[in-house]
């Protein structure tokens, strides 16, 4: 197995450039997922309070034996925990559910532009978790640029990340610059496109990144699968990518992309598959039924 990258955060932290996601993981199976990864090589695992399967995620963490401060734990506040008091709160939730007293990334789900104010009192909760060495890093998700522009001018911490959706058919260049420009690594959700194949209320017209023929070919040329092919593209650009698998296989491979190099060339080829059309919601209307969702309890 060849090194695995590392990504300096613009606080000095140093996190995975890979890790697994868990989005859909049922929680039967997340534990196990999570342990397997962990015992492959794997450094860092995101969840999110509404994954619902952040206390697998500690058991796994636990069950693989690797130490606590070996791996690089993120998970996401959910809207309806926005709000100063509530943010703190809902890192108490999290924390309790994970089983651990201090998380390496905490970061805000959604923009919801709608109500700005409790995602900027969210924010300063985050602000104060980190002051406090509770969180080592924080940051946002599907943060547009005119989201992260407001943010910036009310508070005081750059987000180190900004976990967006980002795979060949939508790779947000406008994000990317923004987040570069201000320091902010882009971190790439659906990094192999699993929005734009996986089952879900995103209709039937989708076509899918992984059987896309340019990212056959540039995958063939290297004896690499397609999925391998993207999250090459992903690292080689500088991006965080955290591509979801409770299959042993597949969480294997997806992390085996570290001993090959793709061209300038093929890297532009990729780039220029960009439809500019999202697969996910658009973070600029939330559904009414995100802010109905509960997020329990630890
Ligand atoms: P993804 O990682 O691009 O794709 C996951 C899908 O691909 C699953 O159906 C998985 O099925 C399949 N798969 C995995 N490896 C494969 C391979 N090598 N070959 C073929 N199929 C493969 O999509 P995602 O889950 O949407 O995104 C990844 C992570 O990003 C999530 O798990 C979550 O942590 C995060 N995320 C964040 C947001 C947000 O709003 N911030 C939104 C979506 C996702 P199997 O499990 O059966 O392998």
């Amino acid at each position: 197995m060849h090194t695995p990258i590392d990504l300096t955060l613009n606080n000095g932290v140093t996190m995975p450039a890979l890790g697994l996601g868990v989005y859909q993981s049922p929680p039967e199976e997340t534990a196990a997922a999570v342990a397997e990864a962990l015992r492959i090589g794997y450094r860092h695992v995101d969840t999110a309070a509404a994954y619902r399967n952040e206390r697998e995620v500690g058991e796994g963490i636990r069950r693989s034996g690797v130490a606590r401060d070996d791996v690089f734990i993120e998970t996401k506040v959910w809207v309806s925990d926005y709000g100063y008091d509530r943010t703190l709160h809902a890192f108490d939730k999290a924390t309790g559910k994970l089983g651990v007293d201090v998380l390496d990334l905490l970061i805000l789900h959604q923009p919801a532009p709608t109500r700005f104010d409790t995602v900027i009192a969210a924010y300063r909760a985050l602000e104060t978790l980190l002051a406090d060495g509770r969180v080592r890093a924080i940051g946002v998700s599907n943060f547009m640029p005119h989201h992260l522009d407001r943010l910036l001018a009310e508070t005081e911490v750059v987000p180190a990340i900004n976990q967006v959706e980002l795979h060949p058919y939508f790779s947000q260049p406008d994000v990317q610059r923004a987040d570069a420009s201000h320091g902010i690594t882009t971190q790439a959700w659906s990094p192999i496109g699993g929005i734009t194949f996986y089952p879900g209320p995103w209709g039937d017209d989708r076509r899918s990144v992984m059987q896309d023929p340019t990212i056959g070919e540039i995958a063939a040329a290297h004896g690499v699968s397609a999925a391998q092919a993207m999250l090459r593209w992903h690292l080689q650009q500088g991006r965080s990518a955290i591509p979801k698998s409770v299959n042993p296989a597949r969480i294997a491979a997806n992390f085996d992309v570290f001993g090959f190099e793709l061209s300038a060339d093929e890297l532009a080829r990729i780039d220029a598959l960009d439809t500019g059309v999202r697969g996910g919601p658009d973070p600029d209307t939330p559904r009414d039924a995100f802010f109905d969702l509960v997020i329990p309890e630890a």
